[in-house]
């Protein structure tokens, strides 16, 4: 099986449905946005490269992210593909991935702008296992304490700021966006409608990657 691409604007889900995918598919997650703040987080070169344009909310360069993921699809989980999430976010990524990465389809979870507000302000994550929550729509069952492995430890980004949120938005709308269009000339672009239950959306995922 070659690799899949969840697409959408920030807070469109991607990371949420990414964990079924993975199950279903076996392919690892591949999420650039995590893969930076992991950088970030053990003040590599690249961290400190990646955090003006993160807390901006803008795009990091083209060559610094498609380096990274050129030499995490050389790692011996990706041979049968990858999960990627969060990549590519710009025309110039595509084409170099294009070069480097067999694309089976294209997921393009689609949400209103003014769903994406309330949905990065409420997010906020565990810090054992990554698993994504939100305040309103998917809290945790016990308040703090993560559903799946029990951590208490409960982190917030600090991108996830309204300020900010609208500059990620205004870079998704010029550089981003333009990307459905061609990978939808390319035939493997799949909507999905993300602007419903979690589990509505995951349903609807999880047929299209069974129909395929
Ligand atoms: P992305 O990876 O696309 O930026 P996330 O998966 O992190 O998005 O989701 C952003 C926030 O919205 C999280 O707090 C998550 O819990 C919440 N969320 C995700 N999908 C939905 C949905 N279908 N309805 C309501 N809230 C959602
Ligand atoms: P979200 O989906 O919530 O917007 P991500 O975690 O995917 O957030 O990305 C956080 C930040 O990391 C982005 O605002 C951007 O600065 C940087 N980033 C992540 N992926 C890319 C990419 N493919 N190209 C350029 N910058 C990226
Ligand atoms: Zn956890």
């Amino acid at each position: 099986m070659s690799s899949i691409v969840l697409f959408g604007p920030p807070g469109a889900g991607k990371g949420t449905q990414a964990t079924a995918i993975t199950n279903l598919t076996g392919l690892p997650q591949v999420s650039t946005g995590d893969m930076l703040r992991a950088a970030l987080a053990a003040g590599t070169d690249l961290g400190l490269k990646a955090k003006a344009f993160m807390d901006a909310g803008q795009l990091v360069p083209d060559e610094v992210i498609i380096g990274l993921v050129k030499e995490r699809v050389k790692e011996d989980d990706a041979v049968n593909g990858v999960l990627l999430d969060g990549f590519p976010r710009t025309i110039a990524q595509a084409e170099a991935l294009a070069n480097f990465e067999e694309i089976d389809m294209v997921i393009s979870i689609e949400v209103p702008d003014e769903k994406i507000i309330s949905r990065i302000c409420g997010r906020y994550s565990c810090s054992g296992c990554g698993a994504v929550y939100h305040e309103i729509f998917n809290p945790t069952k016990v308040s703090e304490t993560c559903d799946g492995c029990g951590s208490t430890d409960m982190k917030r980004r600090a991108d996830d700021n309204e300020n900010t949120v609208r500059s990620r938005l205004d870079a998704y709308h010029s550089q981003t966006s333009p990307l459905a269009k061609w990978y939808g000339k390319r035939g493997i672009l799949f909507p999905v409608n993300g602007n419903q239950d979690i589990s509505l959306v995951g349903a609807e995922i999880l047929e299209l990657i069974n129909s395929r």
